[in-house]
């Protein structure tokens, strides 16, 4: 497989080689109210502001929002900035996006780079008026998609493959339209042209649509609005309104509840009358195209999405990326992450006193790996909560204290203890030759590092920031030399297998939809051909 338009090495670059590991890219909300919703009883830009702080781990450069007033208003309300999403949506600031529609993003740059035009959600005036989308992903073919377009006379102003989604939609689909632009053609024509790896959100002036590509390789998934502190039963209340998210764990926030994922390759509208599924566009190879719209999101079309290859969800969303408490393919994040944990000690046992992990996100793992093997959990390491952005360390003694600024050793637990210590993963392994240095000098007789999940060698073409395939930990030295590398008594991997088991075992799926995950970076596999 070649990567003609991407860098060869994989990844986007990153700006700070002392600490970058892997980085998400992007989380995108889309609100609309019901009609029968009173004036005044819901505010949509409180409600997407909401979702998006949920959604900060997914990325902290930028953020906007963006609102449309109905029908009949020519342009919509916008309000974006750069940082976190509570330090840019003032009071001030949100009372501007008056509206009871709008999409919301918090972006991570990949393709685009950290140019603050970049800032999504992107927005463009058509022919049939104002239009704005907001994505989570990279294009696959972006490059040969831009030069396409720009073949046909269009110009670009940004590197963003949401302005180039953005102006795809603006032109009508090779089929042609009648009197009034038809979205769901126009949005199907674009999925055609580009098989992964996004997932998108699209504003027109009364409705917005949510689509994930046909392998499903970034999350999005479809909640209620309900109101609150009522019976728990969502069958007997009326909506106040319908959402969309890249996690269920924006829902908690906005007072919304899970309905169900959008299905790969699916187009869902929602609008003020509810939530439609228009359309189901299969993976590509096969040849029959299927176009019908119909009502009922739960109405689908077997045929199509059975045939052709597997999705490719990205199994990184369960290993790190998302928030614990996220939902995808019916099975929390947390449990997937637990049963990881105790595969891990099925497979890489170790003699030890005490498990533990570096705070926060492989805290579940240690947990799993704790109950299986019936060794203690015990905290070893304080996380500082305020230690602010990581800066490259201009000396050498900067640069040995980076560590310990972040983390501070807890000596009594340590004292004379063989330690387990359990991360979620190791990319470059840059930190985790310090942290073992600071556990030693507090005490620990023994460290044992076990990572739970695979070694990463690969990059991702997919959207998310890989470092280079050179600076991958597990390409630097042969497995068995990578314990003394780093200065661990020893050192264990989950299995690819191990990782796919403890997904799999959870899964609950309604409708026989059906699943499957990307490991590209681990096993080389990717979902589709990169030569574009
Ligand atoms: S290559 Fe890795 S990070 Fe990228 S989409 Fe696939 S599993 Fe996720």
């Amino acid at each position: 497989m070649a990567a003609s338009s991407k860098n060869p090495e994989g990844g986007a670059g990153v700006d700070d080689p002392s600490t970058a590991e892997m980085r998400e890219a992007c989380g995108v909300i889309g609100c609309v109210l019901a009609r029968s919703t009173p004036d005044g009883m819901v505010n949509v830009a409180r409600m997407i502001y909401l979702g998006l702080v949920a959604l900060q781990h997914r990325g902290q450069e930028s953020a906007g929002i963006v609102t449309s007033e109905g029908p009949a208003s020519t342009h919509f309300n916008y309000q974006k900035g750069d940082g976190l999403v509570a330090a840019i949506f003032t009071d001030e600031k949100l009372n501007k996006l008056k509206g009871d529609m709008g999409l919301g993003h918090t972006r991570y740059s990949t393709a685009g780079g950290r140019d603050p035009t970049n800032t999504q959600p992107f927005m463009v005036h058509t022919r049939h008026g104002p239009l704005a989308t907001a994505h989570n992903g990279e294009l696959i073919n972006a490059m040969a998609l831009r030069k396409a377009i720009m073949d046909r006379g269009v110009g670009l102003s940004t590197l963003s493959d949401s302005e180039l989604i953005t102006q795809m939609l603006s032109q009508a689909p090779p089929r042609g339209e009648k009197a009034k632009p038809d979205w769901g053609a126009r949005i199907r024509h674009l999925i055609e042209a580009t098989p992964t790896a996004y997932s998108l959100v699209v504003m027109q002036e009364d409705k917005i649509y949510g689509v994930r590509d046909p392998f499903g390789n970034r999350p999005l998934c479809i909640g209620r609005l309900m109101p609150l502190g009522t019976a728990n039963d969502d069958e007997q209340r009326k909506p106040l309104g319908w959402v969309f998210s890249s996690e269920s764990c924006a829902f908690q926030s906005m007072g919304a509840t899970l309905m169900r994922e959008v299905y790969p390759g699916e187009i869902v509208e929602l609008s003020p009358d509810g939530v439609r599924s228009l359309d189901i566009v299969p993976r590509p190879k096969r040849t029959a195209p299927h176009s019908n719209a119909h009502g009922d999101p739960d109405d689908i079309d077997h045929e199509t999405i059975l045939l052709g290859p597997p999705p490719a969800f990205c199994i990184f969303e369960y290993v790190y990326f998302a928030r614990a408490d996220s939902v995808f393919e019916g099975q929390q994040v947390y449990s997937v992450r637990q049963r990881c944990g105790r595969q891990l000690a099925i497979e890489s046992p170790v003699d030890a006193d005490i498990i533990s992990t570096v705070p926060e996100s492989a805290t579940p793992a240690a947990l799993g790996f704790s109950l299986e093997s019936g060794i203690p959990y015990i905290e070893v390491l304080c996380k500082n909560r305020y230690v602010g952005r990581s800066f490259i360390q201009p000396d050498t003694r900067s640069r040995k204290l980076a560590v310990a600024k972040k983390f501070g050793a807890l000596s009594e637990n340590l004292m004379g203890r063989r330690v387990v210590l359990v991360d979620d993963s190791i990319v470059r392994g840059t930190t985790v030759g310090p942290i073992i240095q600071l556990l030693r000098q507090a005490g620990a007789k023994e460290v044992h590092i076990r990572v739970a999940s695979p070694p990463l060698k690969h990059p991702c073409y997919m959207g998310i920031n890989i470092p280079t395939r050179g600076e991958l930990l597990a390409n630097q030295k042969p497995l068995e030399e990578l314990a003394s590398h780093v200065g661990a008594d020893s050192l264990a991997y989950l299995s690819i297998e191990g990782l796919r088991k403890a997904v799999r075992q959870g899964i609950v799926l309604k409708n026989n939809i059906p699943t499957g995950h990307c490991t590209a970076c681990l096993d080389g596999n990717y979902p589709v051909n990169l030569e574009w």
